[in-house]
């Protein structure tokens, strides 16, 4: 086998990888991984690091799972691949079921039917498109979006139109849909008590336009990718008045909050907030294959059903190849399945806890400005000393043992929500560590 350094080399002269900057990306000395147990990477020299973010925010139950290895081995067995346009598949219909069962609850309509796409971007796309055209079949074209500051929903075009950071936003501009954008209730220009402003320019935008308007996009109580923002429920509670208030759907962007993440199986719980339609993925197959779901409420479905004296056809025209990939599917169920017996979201609330503490004097250290943490989602601000201080630290963390991304200076710990006490404690040293080298 050769060494790292062998597959660095090679790496660079043919792969282009997604957000990197390549001009640095050898210098930054990339771990190759080779395999990976538990919550552990191993690379193909042997070294193994604390998977601190669980690959991208999806390995939720760790790596190498016996229980999905197995569902995923046994559905090989029966059906690898079927196309879900004009067939559809028992792990189909049977993940769907499970996902209604384990919707959200509270004020707003049940969530009733399950469209599938592939990743993150993919569902977002999915319900952008829905919205427009449930604006369309149930009244008349309403073709614009609100989209929040610092929004993160993923890179097709879509979903870069409807988020709202900056970096991703300004550079693909003159292709994006027109949204109206609106203040973050996260951000702290936004004060202590967050949201009331935004909540007040919600309205504001709803007040002008809001008959332009087919659906507000909101990440419920944690903007994930702009840097860990969390902001109140009562933002939720005003989005959701608002949506009602002016015919317009109400979409919340569950792919980094799904699924246990921040101590309950939705975010939308913390709320207690149904939206129109719900977009997830991430942990949606632990972490195995890919897979998202855009979860939608029986009026939404309705309308999208032909009628006798119908000028155009209500069919929803969206879908891909491998649409509900029944291994993906599979995988999901038992993911879901092992949530529910392990009690993973329990799990999950202790493991954000006892995270909650151990930060607490991390938190106090004078080089770091915040520490959010909703459940098991964390952002760890750091002041900046240099051009990029947030890589540093992470940098400082991997040669302890730990690997960690950071977004700008705000370090993400995003571990599996089964960790034991040891990698916790682990997690936290070897963050504590590196910013006690960087800073
Ligand atoms: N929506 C949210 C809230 C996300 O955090 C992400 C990814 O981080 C996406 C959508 C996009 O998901 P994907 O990268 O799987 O396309």
């Amino acid at each position: 086998m050769s060494t790292s350094a062998e597959w660095i080399a090679r790496d660079a002269a043919a792969v282009w990888h997604p957000f990197t900057q390549h001009a640095t990306w050898t210098g930054d000395d990339p771990v190759v991984v080779d395999r990976a147990e538990g919550p552990w990477l191993i690379d193909v020299d042997g070294r193994r690091y604390l998977d601190g973010v669980s690959s991208l925010w999806t390995t939720t139950l760790g790596h190498g799972h016996p229980d999905i290895d197995a569902a995923i081995t046994a559905q090989l067995a029966r059906l690898d691949h079927s196309t879900f346009l004009g067939t559809t598949h028992t792990p189909g219909i049977e993940l769907s079921e499970a996902l209604i069962a384990l919707a959200p609850k509270g004020t707003g309509p049940d969530l009733t039917r399950v469209f599938y796409a592939g990743d993150g971007s993919s569902a977002v796309e999915a319900a952008l498109k829905i919205a427009y055209q449930y604006s369309t079949q149930t009244g008349r074209s309403r073709p614009k979006f609100v989209r929040l500051e610092h929004a993160y929903h993923g890179d097709t075009l879509g979903a870069v139109a409807v988020g709202g950071h900056r970096l991703f936003h300004d550079a693909y501009k003159p292709l994006l849909l027109d949204t109206i954008g609106v203040a973050s209730p996260g951000d702290r220009a936004n004060g202590r008590h967050r949201g009331a402003v935004a909540i007040a320019e919600l309205q504001a935008a709803m007040r002008r336009d809001g008959d332009q308007v087919c659906a507000i996009i909101v990440e419920p109580m944690m903007q994930g990718a702009a840097g860990m923002f969390d902001h109140d429920a009562a933002y939720l509670v005003a989005a959701r008045e608002l949506a009602d208030a002016y015919g317009a759907l109400l979409i919340f962007d569950e792919v980094a909050t799904g699924f246990g993440r921040t101590g309950k199986m939705w975010a939308a719980e913390h709320a207690g907030i149904v939206p129109d339609l719900l977009t997830c993925g991430k942990g949606i197959t632990g972490g195995y294959l890919p897979l998202s779901a855009v979860l939608a409420a029986e009026h939404v479905y309705d309308a999208f059903l032909a009628r006798p004296g119908d000028t155009a056809p209500r069919t929803f025209f969206h879908g891909h190849t491998y649409t509900a990939n029944p291994l993906c599917c599979a995988a999901a169920l038992a993911n879901l399945r092992v949530m529910g017996e392990q009690n993973v979201i329990g799990q999950a609330a202790r493991l954000g806890e006892r995270l909650g503490k151990l930060l607490e004097p991390v938190a106090a250290k004078p080089g770091v400005l915040e520490v959010r943490r909703l459940g098991t989602m964390i952002g760890v601000e750091v002041a900046a000393v240099g051009e990029r201080t947030g890589f540093e630290v992470c940098r400082a963390a991997r040669e302890r043992g730990v690997w960690l991304r950071p977004l700008g200076d705000t370090v993400v710990l995003m571990p599996p929500l089964t960790l034991g006490d040891d990698e916790t404690d682990l997690l936290v040293s070897a963050l504590d560590a590196a910013v006690d080298e960087v800073l």
